[in-house]
């Protein structure tokens, strides 16, 4: 397809989007089936390589992406733990979790891409780019286009290029892939509560597909601790058992939406946005949903001249007030005493309830008819638990 505009410009491409992740793979695979001509530009040598999230999807995101179900593990419930190491299990019937292969979800995100029509450019690194005519011209590449995305992570280079907002409030997340612990209840995300180990936000383990996930992440640019945490939950689940497959780390937006996300044909999407839950660091879920829509929306307005897609998406992305408020508490950093008594309140119980499962809680069913139901039925394969299945 050759595209004109106007003024006959021709452009290589309709649409340019930097960084083959969650976000710009979500919007490629919808901007390519609706017709545009697309091209995703990728710093690593594949979508799936050098990951840095934990991965785990609330359920509203793997059915955004109609995610396949052997990609995944259904993780149910809860388990938070105060400073003191005493523990709160957290359900919600209906409701589980999912722990991803990751690298995996990627490379099948990016082959959907492609089958789309999209052309995936990896190893390649944006470095630059400017304005020609109504055109972008990406710097290095012999490459022009008439809309420009940036999905380029939280420290976009996008952003800078053209002096839209950045990201300037993180969380640090570090985090290893262990062998899988038999001691591990795969039942529960183990949540880790702590001012002393993970100030401003939590440790975790989680039971991945195939491996365990034990990590955490701090704010106001501390380093993470991680054998303090790891030398801390060994006695619960034996980590010296466990050999280590793989380390990460990453850092996380935590400061809200960008104001100035776009300008022209340049937009942020994802965690160059700023899209990302301040409360529970959760940034996947916004990828998909709103990295679709600007697909969708920019190729409304390239092909039928709809409005430009930011002005839509700034009125539908969550400005995340209240999570906003919430991280503030979060990074007053409670001592771990306050905490330890906090954590066995049954308000606190509910907070958190509220918290992890998106406002739904228990629902009055108590934890030992949870804790049989879950046995009676397999957990942890099937498809996605629709909201009110409770069985
Ligand atoms: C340790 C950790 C754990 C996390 N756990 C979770 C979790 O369990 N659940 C959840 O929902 N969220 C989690 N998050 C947040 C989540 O990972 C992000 O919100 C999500 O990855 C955002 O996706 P994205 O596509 O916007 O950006 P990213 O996933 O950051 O992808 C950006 C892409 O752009 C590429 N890129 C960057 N610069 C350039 C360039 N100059 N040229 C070309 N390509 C470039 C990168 O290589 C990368 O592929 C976690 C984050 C961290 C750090």
């Amino acid at each position: 397809m050759t595209c004109r505009n106007r003024n006959e410009f021709v452009a290589d491409f309709d649409l340019v989007i930097i960084g083959a992740s969650f976000a710009g793979l979500a919007a490629a695979r919808t901007a390519a089936m609706r017709g545009l001509k697309v091209a995703i530009l990728e710093a690593k040598r594949e979508p799936g390589a050098r990951v840095h999230t934990t991965g785990i999807l609330v359920p509203e995101a793997a059915e955004e992406i109609d995610i396949p179900f052997w990609l995944t593990r259904r993780v149910p419930g809860v388990r938070l733990y105060a400073p003191n190491m005493k523990s709160i299990d957290l359900f919600s019937p209906g409701y589980a979790f999912m722990t991803t292969r990751t690298a995996d979800l990627l490379r099948w995100l990016a082959r959907e891409a492609v089958m789309a029509g999209a052309k995936l450019i990896c190893g390649t690194k944006f470095r630059g780019a400017e304005h020609v005519g109504p055109l972008i011209r990406i710097a290095g590449e012999d490459m022009t286009t008439r809309f420009l995305i940036g999905a380029d992570g939280a420290r976009s280079r996008v952003a800078r290029t053209f002096r839209l907002d950045v990201n300037e409030k993180f969380l640090t997340g570090i985090e290893v892939e262990m062998e899988p612990s038999d001691r591990l209840d795969k039942r529960f995300l183990h949540c880790f509560a702590g001012s002393a180990l993970a100030p401003g936000y939590i440790g975790w383990a989680a039971p991945g597909p195939d491996v365990t996930q034990v990590g955490l992440a701090v704010s106001g640019g501390r380093k993470p601790d991680l054998n303090g945490f790891l030398e801390k939950t060994s006695p619960l689940f034996h980590w010296d058992r466990s050999a280590i497959r793989e380390r990460r780390s990453g850092v996380i937006p935590c400061g809200g939406p960008l104001k100035r996300f776009a300008e022209g044909n340049v937009m942020l999407i994802g965690d160059a946005a700023g899209w990302v839950s301040p409360m529970t660091a959760g940034g996947i879920r916004t990828a998909f949903r709103y990295g679709r829509r600007a697909g969708a929306l920019t190729a409304d307005h390239l092909l039928c001249g709809g409005l430009s897609p930011d002005i839509l998406l700034k009125r539908q992305v969550p400005r995340f007030w209240l999570k906003g408020l919430l991280r503030s508490g979060l990074d007053i950093n409670l001592p771990d005493a306050v905490l330890n008594t906090a954590l066995a309140t049954a308000p606190m119980r509910t907070f958190a309830e509220r918290i992890y499962f998106h406002r739904r809680g228990a629902r009055g069913i108590d934890r030992k008819s949870y804790l049989r139901w879950l046995e009676a039925n397999d957990f942890s394969a099937g498809p996605v638990w629709r909201n009110g299945s409770s069985g």
